[in-house]
């Protein structure tokens, strides 16, 4: 068994079955039967079954609100948002059900040239512990949609939602086997599932150095992969920007989920004429946010995932401060039990620090001035991710010029923020390929058959 330990407190929480290869043989195996029946269902029974998930996980929104703040440490008033987005991620792949299909071609042949588009088989969904549900609802929900059937593997310490998703499948009407969760570690688990020889598809969320060992593992079996992966982001900040807007929502684009998030802006580039401001307004914002208890309605942030992956984010800012770094404010450790970490704010820092380019995945931002529009470009680009990112600008011609400079999946224009269900949502670089959300999603969960009909 696996004993989960609360964030906040460090007490178990409950346990799980350690599962393993051959829980893995299991989950396929059932997927496999299930997909015969699953892709066959009609158009309006898919529909209808996602429909009814999305339905229930609104029913049920404040217990699996409760479980994924009690399991992961994010505010409650966080994990009530989240869990509305699951709620929606299902209602639009209901809706795209019956809107994706293939197309008719006007071939030379004499005859009829067609495409339609078919589910791929058994999908094998990896996904990591900040944003369990979500996460795991951007692949169940588009795969579901397009006839596979699916193998979920959480992350050992956050499989709470998981499992009550896969229990919500069930009541809602989805066959047997057509989603499974098997928990575990994932270099048993994980590896299992990559390399199966009867899985079509992984679709993967998680550090860059796993993604690559799962291409390595998909690759003997020829499966398809989409890897969502570590970020490094960049949020410019040029001098005539509504700073009004710009330093909450810039504030929150990197302490959000205590930093724990592959999109936060972690690096913040500010046009040297507004640096001292924009350093006294950002650092007397982040001195306000309340951490605290993630279950108490007022709390702002909550504490890090695990006391290893604290110390983690402290040994950054040690690294940092030893580089020539200068912690202007937080990194410190309230008194008392669970993983919390003050939001830090590191500035005297270049480009080239660890600080600057390895992913902390914790509630720590750089801050560096630029002078000109080239050099903002440069450093944006300073990267080997290209995940997120934001700029800020009254100047339309300005804001498109770096817009399509920035190397990145996706950027925000006077705003901070990455996702939306009906958009596509993925990186560039090291930070994977793919893409998730929104129709894009439904290409990766389908392949392309060619027929041709002969008017002979
Ligand atoms: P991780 O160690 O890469 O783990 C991600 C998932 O992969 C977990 O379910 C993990 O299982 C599993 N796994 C670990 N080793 C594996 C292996 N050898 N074979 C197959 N699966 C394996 O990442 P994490 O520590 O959970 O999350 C932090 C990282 O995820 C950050 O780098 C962050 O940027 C990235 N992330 C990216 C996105 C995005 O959309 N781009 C979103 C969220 C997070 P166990 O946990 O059970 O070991
Ligand atoms: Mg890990």
């Amino acid at each position: 068994m696996t004993t989960l330990l609360s964030p906040a407190t460090g007490e178990s929480i409950g346990e799980v079955p350690t599962q393993g290869a051959d829980e893995v043989e299991q989950a396929v195996g059932a997927a496999r039967s299930a997909f015969i029946e699953w892709r066959r269902a009609s158009v309006r029974d898919r529909r209808d079954v996602l429909r009814r998930i999305s339905d229930f996980i609104r029913r049920d929104q404040e217990r699996l609100a409760a479980l994924e703040s009690l399991n992961t440490g994010k505010p409650i008033t966080v994990a009530r948002g989240e869990i509305g987005a699951v709620a929606t991620t299902f209602d639009f792949y209901a809706g795209a059900v019956d809107k994706f299909g293939g197309q008719t071609i006007p071939g030379n042949a004499p005859g009829t040239l067609l495409t339609w588009r078919e589910p791929l088989g058994v999908c094998g969904a990896i996904v990591p512990w900040n944003f369990p549900m979500v996460i795991a609802g951007w692949k169940v929900a588009p795969a579901l949609a397009m006839g596979n059937t699916v193998v979920l593997k959480p992350a050992e310490i956050t499989p709470l939602s998981a499992l009550a998703l896969a229990e919500l499948a069930l009541e809602a009407g989805l066959p047997a086997g057509a989603l499974s969760v098997v928990t575990g570690r994932g270099s048993v688990v994980g590896e299992a599932l990559a390399s199966h020889p009867d899985v079509a598809k992984i679709s993967f969320t998680g550090s860059t150095e796993v993604g690559s060992r799962i291409m390595e593992l998909a690759a003997p079996t020829i499966k398809k992969v989409s890897l969502e992966l570590g970020g490094k982001s960049a949020n410019v900040i040029f001098a005539d920007a509504d700073l009004d807007a710009c330093i909450p929502s810039s504030l929150w684009s990197v302490y959000d989920n205590a930093g724990q998030d592959c999109c936060a802006r972690s690096r913040l580039l500010v046009e040297r004429s507004i640096f001292s401001e924009v350093i006294d307004r950002f650092v007397a914002s982040a001195e306000a946010i309340k951490v605290g208890d993630p279950a108490q309605e007022e709390t702002e942030m909550g504490p890090l995932i695990t006391a290893a992956h604290r110390e983690r984010v402290t040994d950054f800012l040690t690294i940092g401060r030893k580089e020539g770094a200068e912690l202007v404010t937080g990194g410190s450790i309230p008194d008392g039990p669970g993983n919390y970490l003050t939001p830090a704010v590191l500035t005297e820092v270049d480009s080239g620090m660890r600080v600057m380019q390895e992913e902390i995945f914790g509630p720590v931002v750089g801050i560096i001035p630029f002078d000109t529009e080239e050099q903002a470009i440069a450093l944006a680009n300073d990267s080997i991710y290209g995940l997120s990112g934001s700029l800020w600008t009254r100047d339309i011609g300005r804001a498109l010029r770096v817009a399509k400079a920035i190397e990145t999946g996706m950027l925000s224009i006077n705003s901070s923020s990455s996702v939306h269900i009906e958009a596509p949502f993925g990186g560039v670089k090291r930070s994977g390929f793919g893409r998730e959300q929104g129709m894009a999603a439904l290409d990766h969960y389908t392949d392309l058959k060619t027929v041709f009909i002969s008017d002979h």
